[in-house]
């Protein structure tokens, strides 16, 4: 039963539904047609005064079941269910614990009376899955809070909290006690209480719309969504309730179906399928509370502030006092930006502070259960970092390196133990960045790859596994991106021009903005590591290490791709284009034009071709594994559904056609991968391989 209902012990006069369908009470078809069944008998019933809806402890109902969008609706929709519900003679009253989001709020705003715990979060999330409200949200929310609220919440798709839902007019009450004080309601109130569809049309103020507009052409570019849902909210200042209805259901049956609804969908469920498999269920260890970072650098502090925050007792180990200090003040600059942005409470930060240390003893290590090392990306000081750390710490502790590009097999090899070695790559910033990139090395035990799986549920991070490889998953792609880019300089395009192409694409920013915001050098750095190592065959583009070697590093120096005033606006620099000219001219290129189609082109096709070979190499485990860590990790558009899903939307017929447009421009880095070449053979796409 996932919904129960029954009349009252105590009181004849009240009539319970409970929404039963755990985890998250997500309204599928059992759910609505339990509704109907309630309502059903509620009108079977005589001598009731109130319905009480209510959710499980913790959850009210998150939301439909996206399960079910693939598939054609049966009834009884949603939208029915509810209108029954808001015109039923007897009033219901929505008693809120935890999250009412989607249709779950749309389920409290047909109900006559809205109670809520103080831990309730109210929100439509829908746009965030590509689609709008589909059962009432757009045409009741904005009645029931006004124009600019309602537009607020439904186009970022953020929930909000209890505090915030009073303020707004969404709930008529917070009590600790929702379902005492839904009994207390007096019988006046609840017959004064009108239904959210009776209550006079918002007045649509032009001026939010404007800047709502504004916000959205820059966080939500491309995407179709929010500004449906604009439509469709703004249509309540003027529409009636039965024409806005109609409007929404029609746009969100055709929004389901979107490509870019599929997109997101695919990626709400990789997100939620990011797990360890099933074998390493008897390697996991109950609980991470005790870990070591050794460098307390860029990375080293958010990865810190990261387990300290998951309440993990954590010391950072540095070579010197005075790193050790500024380790210290890395971590507390860290806590005090988490209290001003609100995400850290009074009570948080002293518990934080208390399980936190800094120490330039590696004995300190002694009772981790884990090791994160994340000092200079040099091989062998990383390796004498970890013979340190075996020497003090227990022989079931597990070791892991944060390392970018570098060997974790050569790394392992050097260990008494190679077996507890893994690789977590973490991104920057550390403690925000959703991602955990698990390198799996050679000889890593199971043990070890659980470990690293445990700390990700713990951090609320979602791991992908990688085998080893310069770059792993993801800077493995990026170089290539880079690559493409950098040729398109030499043959004609500007860096401006690249980063348009490719923020028209969908990126927040193009490639050479991005280099610009984290510095030069550290790709310089990793190109002279890999001199010894690259493929003469390959084309070299030099330009980048020409604007290192003139001392543009990017904004810290002012000058990079850009330049940038005081004030951070960069400017296109005529220095660069005659650097890239000198450059073509130096290799006798003849530059010519490229379109902002041809640009995209080639650099979304360098990443699909690199992600085959990635995927035909096993060093990731599937397709979806690639598109989190494109999304998730290097700013793909999301709501293109990752690299590789966006791939199998182009066809592989169509990428192999594209490569082999280009193949003659540079026949090695136009390569097709095997795996293209295969899978156009037997007519199959990215996300059936599986390794
Ligand atoms: P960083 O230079 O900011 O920090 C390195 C820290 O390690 C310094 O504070 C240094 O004092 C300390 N250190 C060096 N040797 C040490 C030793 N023997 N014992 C203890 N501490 C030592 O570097 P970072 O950007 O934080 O990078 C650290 C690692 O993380 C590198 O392997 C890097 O490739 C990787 N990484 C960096 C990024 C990034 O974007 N910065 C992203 C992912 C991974």
């Amino acid at each position: 039963m996932t919904v129960k209902f029954w009349r009252d012990d105590c009181d004849d006069k009240v009539f319970f539904v409970e929404l039963a369908n755990p985890p998250v009470n997500a309204i599928n078809l059992a759910v609505r047609q339990g509704l109907h069944d309630a309502m059903l008998a509620i009108q079977a019933t005589t001598g009731l005064e109130r319905v009480m809806l209510i959710g499980s402890e913790t959850i009210f109902a998150a939301g439909g079941d996206a399960r079910e969008f693939d598939a054609p609706p049966i009834a009884p929709h949603l939208p029915d269910v509810l209108a029954m519900i808001e015109v039923s003679d007897i009033p219901w009253v929505a008693v809120i614990n935890g999250a009412a989001l989607g249709g779950g709020l749309e389920l409290a705003l047909a109900c006559r009376y809205r109670i809520a715990s103080p831990k309730a979060q109210l929100g439509l999330p829908e746009v965030l899955l590509g689609i709008v409200p589909g059962a009432g949200g757009t045409q009741r929310l904005p009645r029931l809070i006004g124009f600019a609220a309602a537009l607020e919440m439904i186009t970022s798709g953020k929930s909000i909290s209890a505090k915030a839902g009073i303020e707004v007019g969404l709930l008529d009450l917070i009590d600790a006690d929702p379902m005492q004080a839904a009994r207390a309601i007096t019988p006046a109130d609840l017959a004064a209480a009108r239904p959210v569809r009776q209550l006079p049309n918002p007045k649509l103020d032009e001026a939010v719309l404007a800047k709502s507009n504004t916000g959205l052409t820059r966080r939500a570019k491309g995407q179709i969504a929010p500004v449906k849902a604009t439509e469709l909210v703004s249509l309540t200042s003027h529409t009636n309730f039965a024409e806005g209805m109609a409007a929404e259901r029609d746009c969100f049956l055709a929004l389901r179906q979107s490509e870019q609804a599929k997109a997101l969908r695919h990626l709400f469920f990789a997100e939620r399928g990011a797990k360890a498999p099933a074998a390493l269920a008897n390697h996991m260890p109950k609980i991470i509370n005790q870990a070591v970072v050794v460098g307390g650098g860029t990375m080293g502090s958010g990865i810190a502030h990261a387990l300290v925050r998951a309440g993990i007792t954590t010391v950072t180990i540095e070579t010197n006092e005075a790193a050790a200090k500024q380790a210290a003040e890395r971590a507390e600059s860290l806590i005090e930006a988490g209290v001003k942005r609100g995400l850290i409470g009074a009570q948080k930060v002293d518990e934080m502070r208390s399980c936190y240390s800094v120490s330039t003893e590696f004995a300190s290590a002694a009772n981790a259960q884990i090791a994160i090392e994340a000092v200079f990306e040099d091989i062998a000081v990383k390796i004498t970092v970890f013979q340190k750390l075996q020497e003090v710490m227990s022989a079931n502790a597990i070791l892991a390196s944060n390392t970018s590009y570098l060997d974790i097999n050569v790394i392992a090899a050097a260990l008494d133990d190679p077996s507890r070695l893994i690789g977590l790559h973490f991104f920057v910033p550390a403690h925000i960045m959703k991602l955990l990139e698990i390198i799996k090395g050679d000889a890593s035990a199971p043990t070890a790859l659980a470990c690293g799986f445990r700390l990700a549920k713990q951090l609320g991070k979602i791991p992908v596994v990688a085998g080893v490889c310069d770059g792993f998953i993801g800077n493995r792609i990026l170089a290539r991106y880079r690559e493409a880019a950098d040729l398109l300089l030499l043959h004609g395009a500007t860096p401006s021009q690249i980063d348009k192409a490719m923020t028209g694409f969908g990126y927040a920013m193009g490639p050479y903005e991005a280099q610009d915001m984290s510095g030069l050098d550290i790709a310089f750095a990793n190109r002279r590591r890999q001199d010894a190592s690259r493929d003469p065959n390959r084309t070299y583009v030099q330009i980048a290490d020409k604007m290192v070697e003139a001392g543009r590093l990017g904004r810290k120096t002012g000058l990079g791709w850009y330049s940038y005033a005081n004030d951070g606006k960069a400017a296109t620099d005529p220095l660069v284009d005659a650097l890239i000219v000198a450059e073509a001219d130096h290799a006798g290129i003849t530059r010519r034009h490229f379109s902002d189609d041809d640009i995209v082109k080639r650099l979304v096709l360098a990443m699909i071709n690199e992600g085959a070979n990635i995927l035909f190499e096993a060093i990731a485990q599937n397709a979806s594994d690639i598109d989190l860590v494109s999304v998730l990790g290097y700013g793909f558009p999301r709501w293109r559904g990752g690299l590789m899903h966006y791939a199998d939307q182009l066809g592989m017929a169509a990428i192999l056609a594209g490569l082999k447009d280009v193949l003659a421009e540079d026949p090695h880095i136009w390569q097709p991968s095997q795996l293209i070449l295969d899978a156009v053979k037997t007519k199959s796409d990215f996300a059936s391989f599986k390794n």
